[in-house]
């Protein structure tokens, strides 16, 4: 596959904004900027942030085993896929295809950039359907968003299913791993090499806790990583954002054994759902949340809230009808969750 025939010529063409910071990169410390109008009494902020981060690339390379070309870095996930988005999709002409039920990010950054969805349903247990994908891709079709742990049935598609797509899809396929560290599969990421038309997203929002500073992770051939590079804004990932995350990551035992807590309180949570009388079922949850089907989901939903709980109403999603997804939290959040579902179901 020719990835170079899937990039939007406007894109090849494009000659990149070069920022002061990216024309002294690597100079001795003790240099005097006065190239960038910034300000220059010191507060920790007052220069502008490195532009590749490389400090942060570093680090991300030695734990993800991926050479720091390969990964590219944005704000939050949503702006790696926005760039991705346009890195590969010509408006009003191509087309991407997604999944439903799944992130609804796909849909509205494609109508963003004036590009066609189309829908190809999972199955009933929400696994894709290979021959129907295949079969509807047609020459416009450049991206096939896999999301896999799935938001929101929350299961992990089968290996066998993505491995063909990625062999047979003649486009980009973007395997959304949002919630990998919780999943039993493996991540993507040691397949990376094998795949040329294979993208990698990740997040620092989910299992890293750190929803808040907005850092995505973009993983990709360095073929593909370059263009990015080259279409997203300079400074697109702030100083405080670049520090935080150093420092978070700093700790791999931190994330780990939150992770491990969360698992083990989603298990207790499952048991407890389960005894509810108008829980019907139970989607096997491969992430740090669970969907399940209700008797009646709005009513459900309006009654959590009252009692001071907020949950998701997945009702009007695909495949979804009187589904509720519920993230997993503290000890405490899911016990007080628990005791207010009891009190619905008795009165
Ligand atoms: C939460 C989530 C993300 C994370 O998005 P950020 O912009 O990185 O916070 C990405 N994909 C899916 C499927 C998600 O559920």
């Amino acid at each position: 596959m020719n990835i170079q025939n899937l990039i939007r010529p406007s894109i090849k063409a494009l000659k990149p904004y070069s920022s002061a910071r990216d024309e002294f990169q690597g100079v001795p410390s003790d240099m005097v900027f006065l190239d960038a109008n910034e300000n220059p009494f010191e507060n920790g902020v007052n220069r502008y942030p490195d532009p590749h981060q490389n400090k942060l690339k570093v680090l991300l390379s030695e734990i993800k085993q991926v050479p720091t070309q390969s990964i590219l870095l944005g704000n939050g996930s949503d702006e790696v896929l926005d760039l991705i988005f346009r890195m590969f999709c010509e408006p009003n002409k191509d087309n991407v295809i997604i999944l439903p039920p799944t992130y609804g990010m796909y849909e509205v950054l494609a109508n963003l950039n004036a590009i066609e969805t189309i829908k190809v349903p999972l199955s009933d247990t929400f696994e894709p359907k290979v021959e129907d994908i295949l079969n509807v891709a047609n020459i416009n079709s450049k991206l096939l968003f896999l999301c896999s742990p799935n938001n929101p049935s929350g299961n992990s598609f089968q290996s066998k299913a993505i491995e063909r797509l990625l062999k047979e899809f003649n486009g980009i396929v973007v395997i959304d791993e949002a919630y990998i560290d919780f999943s039993k599969e493996q991540s993507w990421l040691n397949r990376l090499e094998e795949f040329p038309n294979l993208i990698i997203t990740q997040t620092l929002s989910k299992a890293y806790g750190m929803a808040g500073i907005r850092l995505g992770l973009c993983y990709a051939s360095q073929e593909i990583i370059s263009v990015l590079n080259t279409i997203k804004p300079p400074y697109n990932v702030n100083e405080l954002t670049q520090q935080k995350a150093i420092e978070n990551l700093s700790q791999p035992n931190l994330a780990k054994n939150q992770i491990a807590d969360i698992l083990y309180e989603r298990d207790v949570l499952i048991n407890e759902l389960k005894k509810i009388r108008f829980v019907s079922k139970m989607y096997p949850s491969d992430a740090n949340f669970v969907l399940i089907k209700v008797d009646d989901a709005n009513k459900r939903y309006d009654q959590l809230i009252s009692k001071g709980i907020v949950i998701r109403n997945r009702t009007t999603q695909y495949g979804c009808e009187n589904c509720l997804r519920i993230t997993v939290g503290t000890v405490f959040e899911n016990k007080r969750l628990i005791k207010v579902l009891q009190q619905i179901q008795s009165e």
